[in-house]
């Protein structure tokens, strides 16, 4: 079931894939060990998840070769529990939120791997992102340092039924991408609009009810 899933959504990323690599990041959040272990043994190595403690008590006890992602809002007195090995972290969006993550990677002497995830819609700004005026000031300042590595963009789309906004909301986000030849992380699409997404150039697809059913 589960490996069958990933099979049909990795042939629709084929037919998307240009020059560049497309990866599709299973999002477990409420999803078993047991499933997450099937898709591991379905040969996939990129997993999500949103919340801190999930996330590392996930990574104890699943292989040590899967590639963790951090899509969910971060605060920053979490930090110090993935920052040993999150392999992305997708919501990067304030300066405070930057202290901590270059602090911890400085203390465990390692580089981390960023989005910078930027409010394309309403609902979005609720719960997290920085606004498209921050963003060039943020991504400044990221640059200064030296145990964060900004890899690009992440945004979440309205939750509606009318594509026209969806699209625009990630054509917006996609432009922005465009502006830095040095990106090389779209990461954009949900169940829901995924499709979408990759037509506006999403290079990163986060997946979680498609994969694994719905989640209790
Ligand atoms: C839960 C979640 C997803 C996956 O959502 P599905 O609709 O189950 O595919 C993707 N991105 C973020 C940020 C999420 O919180």
């Amino acid at each position: 079931m589960i490996d069958k899933q990933l099979t049909e959504i990795d042939k629709e990323i084929k037919s998307y894939q240009k020059n560049e690599n497309i990866i599709l990041v299973a999002v477990s959040k409420f999803q078993s060990i047991e499933k997450i272990q099937e898709a591991y043994n379905a040969g996939h190595r990129h997993f999500g998840e949103n919340y801190v403690q999930e996330l590392a008590e996930k990574y104890e006890q699943l292989p040590k070769d899967i590639q963790w992602h951090c899509i969910g809002a971060l605060q920053t007195n979490k930090v110090k529990y993935i920052a040993p090995f999150v392999y992305l972290i997708h919501t990067l969006d304030r300066k405070s939120l930057c202290d901590e993550i270059q602090k911890q990677g400085k203390k465990h002497n390692r580089v981390i791997n960023c989005l910078i995830q930027v409010a394309i819609s309403p609902e979005e700004s609720k719960i997290g992102g920085c606004t498209f005026e921050e963003f060039e000031n943020l991504y400044e300042y990221t640059l200064q340092q030296p145990n964060i590595k900004v890899l690009g963009l992440m945004g979440m789309a309205s939750f509606t039924q009318n594509e026209d906004i969806i699209r625009g909301e990630f054509r917006s986000l996609a432009d922005l991408y465009r502006k830095h030849p040095e990106f090389s992380i779209l990461s954009m699409g949900m169940s829901s609009d995924y499709i979408i997404a990759l037509q506006e150039g999403s290079n990163m697809i986060r997946i979680g009810t498609k994969i694994f059913g719905e989640r209790i």
